[in-house]
């Protein structure tokens, strides 16, 4: 290891009088907290082995052609290039010295006043090898533009062999897991076996291709209103998707899937959206975890437990309470409002006044199925449908970074709308699927 004195190690970070917050993550948290630090009296240092913020919210988007990746993506240094103070730099953090304060990366090593961990999550496979080698996740822009690739190669090979089992398997897709992540996706993919396969393989039947949406649980959408599930189920069905549940897939080889009941699925597809865990940063104790979902454990200010200067936000953080036992959901809202009441606990921290507890403010949450199909449960109201569909556009457009992305992603939209197209359908980066086991 070289010394951290080396010039190489300190990352050309000028050393200042202010303290030095590093933040690992440019996510939804780390942006948050950097914003609200941005203007003070600290030095800020954000890393993220990405240049970009990425909105994983419409990752699916991506992944079925209705999005290019860039409208979804924000450059890191933009959104915080006016402010002083701040550094960003392109680094994948592996490992926390809580001893010496220090974090490693493959950039160097980084001493630190406070460290704040916003490292998010990542697909939880829960042990099973051959879905991790095999099937699909979309954590991220490559792996949703992987995706894509895939998808539009297994039609173009599917036109062309003539082995009938195969031109199955090459047409027919396996979602596991019906959060909204796989919802949306199974929906998406329905749309485009409608509106779009016909028109672009008019020599391959098309309406072979099967959209399976399995579920282990007896309830899709589990975390919102019974209501709005069971809407969601509907909307599925009128789209042609076959919605498989109390079913659990147990085995993928890279065709045939194996479920722990009688239903087999051949399938060249097969989607992971059934967990995650947190992506948390070696260096921690274990009593600091929570081994089922690899999860930082913190305290209600998200101070990692037993150390008072490294704090973690997010969907990396648990923080545990009787009306919460397993923590806030890992979703965008606990992460942005965590990540904005953390910068003023710390600036309160450096003022020596008492920090301020996290409350999680729930804001609702939705899910779109399809075109004029979506179900939105808000604390006092819940609705399904059109008026729903617009609801979480609008949602979504004004949650992007950027003007530039909001402006492209509503031309987007407004065009699929009117035209019933998804024109980013394009192999661009072609994927090979890797059989590793
Ligand atoms: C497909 C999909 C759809 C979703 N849909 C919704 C939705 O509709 N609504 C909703 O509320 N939530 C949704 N979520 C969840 C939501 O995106 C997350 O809860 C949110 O992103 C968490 O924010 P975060 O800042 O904790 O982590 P992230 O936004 O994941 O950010 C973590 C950052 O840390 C960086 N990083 C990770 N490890 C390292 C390392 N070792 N070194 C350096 N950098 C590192 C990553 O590059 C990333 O930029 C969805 C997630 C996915 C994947």
């Amino acid at each position: 290891m070289l010394p951290l004195h080396s010039k190489f190690f300190i990352m050309n970070i000028p050393k200042s009088s202010f303290p030095r917050i590093v933040i690992i993550g440019g996510g939804f948290a780390g942006i948050a907290l950097a914003k609200k630090l941005s203007k003070q009296e600290v030095q800020v240092v954000l890393l993220d082995k990405h240049n970009y913020h990425t909105f994983q919210p419409l990752l699916y988007q991506v992944s079925t052609g209705g999005l290019e990746p860039d409208s979804i993506a924000y450059p890191i240094r933009k959104v915080l290039q006016d402010f002083p103070n701040f550094y960003f730099r392109l680094a994948k953090v592996s490992e926390i010295d809580t001893e010496k304060n220090t974090i490693q990366s493959n950039i160097g090593a980084l001493k630190f006043d406070y460290l704040v961990v916003a490292s998010g999550s990542k697909t939880n496979y829960f042990g099973n090898k051959s879905i991790e080698d095999n099937s699909m996740e979309m954590k991220t822009i490559p792996q949703s533009l992987n995706l894509r690739s895939l998808i539009l190669e297994n039609f173009e090979e599917a036109l062309l062999t003539s082995d009938l089992n195969r031109r199955n398997a090459l047409m027919s897709f396996v979602i596991v897991g019906a959060g909204p992540t796989g919802v949306e996706l199974a929906g998406a993919l329905a749309e485009i076996k409608k509106g779009i396969l016909p028109k672009d393989y008019p020599d391959l039947d098309t309406r072979l291709a099967q959209i399976n949406l399995v579920q282990s649980g007896d309830t899709i959408l589990k975390t919102m209103s019974p209501n709005a599930s069971k809407k969601a189920e509907d909307f599925l069905e009128q789209l042609g998707v076959n919605v498989w549940k109390n079913v659990r897939v147990t085995s993928y080889d890279g065709t045939t899937v194996t479920t722990d009941s009688d239903l087999t699925f051949e399938s060249e597809t097969v989607v992971w959206a059934a967990g995650v865990k947190g992506a948390a940063i070696k260096g921690l104790d274990a009593e600091q975890f929570v081994s089922r979902g690899n999860r930082i454990l913190v305290n209600e200010f998200n101070q990692v437990k037993g150390i008072d200067n490294i704090f973690a936000i997010g969907d990396v953080a648990q923080m545990e309470s009787e009306s919460v036992p397993h923590g806030h959901p890992m979703m965008a809202q606990p992460a942005i409002q965590q990540g904005k009441l953390l910068g003023d606990n710390i600036l309160k921290l450096l003022d020596k006044k008492p920090m301020t507890p996290f409350v999680y403010k729930d804001r609702g949450s939705m899910a779109t199925i399809g075109r004029n199909k979506a179900v939105v449960d808000l604390p006092n109201f819940k609705f399904q449908g059109v008026f729903a569909w617009f609801v979480w556009m609008f949602v979504h457009l004004f949650s992007l970074v950027g003007f530039r992305n909001r402006t492209v992603v509503f031309i987007n939209w407004v065009y699929n709308y009117i035209r019933f197209d998804r024109e980013a359908r394009l192999i661009i980066r072609p994927y090979k699927k890797k059989l590793k086991s």
